[in-house]
């Protein structure tokens, strides 16, 4: 057996359909009475800012719908400013990872002003995706004043969500093509945690399980997003994923993703569904044995196969999944202007990022990254 060491934080999890109504029990049970919302006009489009007024009526102090992708660091400042003005005691993050990693970003620059060790406003986060950020100590943000613009990590276990509510009918209205990249973003959750340098008992077995549920649901979600049964499998999924991620470092996928989004501008479920196959592949040789595991959950056959062969069965098979649910399978295809001419340069950038180096397999020089980045052009 391996040592391992691992952190774990304290937060309550709710999970069922029409869950968002138990948000009403927050100000007695945690005794916040002044809550602002981080969420974009996608949720308020389809009612559910309007559902969550009506259950926290004059507790909710505060909107702020105009939260973009990949959390960029002169909103924060904005939403910060409205926390102060509004004395705000809770920040809560409805909708995908950039709304949660909004509050997340709001509740950590109000706690290093404040330094004690609880946060000076905690986190509740309400999940419309599947990306899964609502379990873990961290968030990105994108620095839109560097060139190129830059996005960096942060990691702090006081802005871990204390309240954490699932309800899958706030997942019915996600698009097939969010449904499919966010799911797959789930699913890389999975495949790093069990490679990961820092994996430990309880993140792999959350894995295994976050597999099998995403494997049996995330297509049926893709092709009825009506399928409430569907809908909770593939929801509870991206729970364990988020989970298995929580307690452990990512490594090369997560990073070039990083990179792909805070600089390249391409959308984080998007670059998940592209690079997923090609890390895979990357890291085989090292990571196999924690993968083959993966590999059966997701239905690939064993029989006769060595584990190298199941691992490009099993990024062949991803790539697969990925053209069925019409998602691009490569970077030239991801949509957002980028251009072969910019692989050297992001190449550059991910070989500098920690979660890359924190990769299970050695990357010792930016032209394997470069590699890559060309198999998946
Ligand atoms: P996102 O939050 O950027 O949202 C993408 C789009 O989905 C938005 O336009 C939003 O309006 C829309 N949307 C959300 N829910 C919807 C719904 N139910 N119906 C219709 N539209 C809906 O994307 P994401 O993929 O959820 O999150 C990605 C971000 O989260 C990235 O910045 C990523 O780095 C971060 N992330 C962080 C962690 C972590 O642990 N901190 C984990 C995963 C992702």
């Amino acid at each position: 057996m391996d040592d391992f060491r691992y952190a774990s934080y304290a937060q309550e999890v709710i999970f069922s359909a029409g869950a968002l109504t138990r948000l009403g029990e927050a100000p007695d049970r945690f005794g916040w009475n002044r809550l602002l919302l981080c969420t974009n006009r996608s949720r308020r489009a389809n009612g559910q800012v309007d559902s969550l007024k009506s259950v926290l009526g004059d507790q909710l102090v505060e909107i702020f719908d105009r939260v973009q992708p990949h959390v960029q660091d002169i909103q924060v400042d904005e939403v910060l400013a409205l926390a102060i003005e509004q004395n705000a005691d809770a920040v809560i993050g409805m909708g995908g990872g950039s709304s949660i990693g909004m509050a997340k970003a709001v509740s950590y620059a109000l706690s290093a002003a404040f330094p004690s060790n609880q946060p000076f406003i905690p986190v509740i986060a309400i999940p419309s995706t599947y990306a899964g950020s609502e379990m873990t100590a961290v968030y990105g943000i994108t620095q839109a004043g560097e060139t190129p613009p830059r996005k960096v990590t942060v990691r702090d276990a006081k802005i871990a969500p204390k309240l954490v509510i699932y309800d899958p009918l706030l997942t019915l209205d996600l698009p097939p093509g969010l449904t499919a990249s966010t799911g797959i973003n789930a699913l890389a959750h999975c495949m790093e945690a069990l490679y990961s340098r820092t994996r430990n008992p309880p993140s792999g077995a959350a894995a295994i399980r976050g597999i099998r549920h995403i494997g049996n649901a995330l297509w049926r979600c893709y092709q009825d997003g009506n399928n409430v049964e569907a809908r909770s499998e593939m929801l509870t999924g991206a729970h364990l994923a988020g989970l298995s991620l929580a307690s452990v470092t990512m490594g090369l996928h997560h990073g070039l993703c990083h990179v792909l989004g805070g600089t390249a501008n391409v959308p984080h479920g998007i670059a998940n569904s592209i690079i997923l196959p090609h890390a895979i592949r990357f890291n085989a040789d090292v990571t196999a044995p924690q993968l083959v595991p993966a590999a059966e959950a997701l239905g690939v056959s064993r029989k006769g196969i060595s584990p190298i062969v199941a691992m490009e069965a099993l990024a062949q098979k991803i790539f697969e999944l990925v053209g069925e649910m019409n998602l691009p399978q490569r970077l030239r295809d991801a949509g957002a202007g980028l251009r072969e001419s910019d692989l050297p340069a992001l190449a550059q950038l991910a070989f500098q990022n920690g979660t890359v180096q924190n990769n299970p397999k050695p990357i010792t020089q930016p032209a394997q990254i470069e590699t890559l980045l060309r198999n998946a052009w």
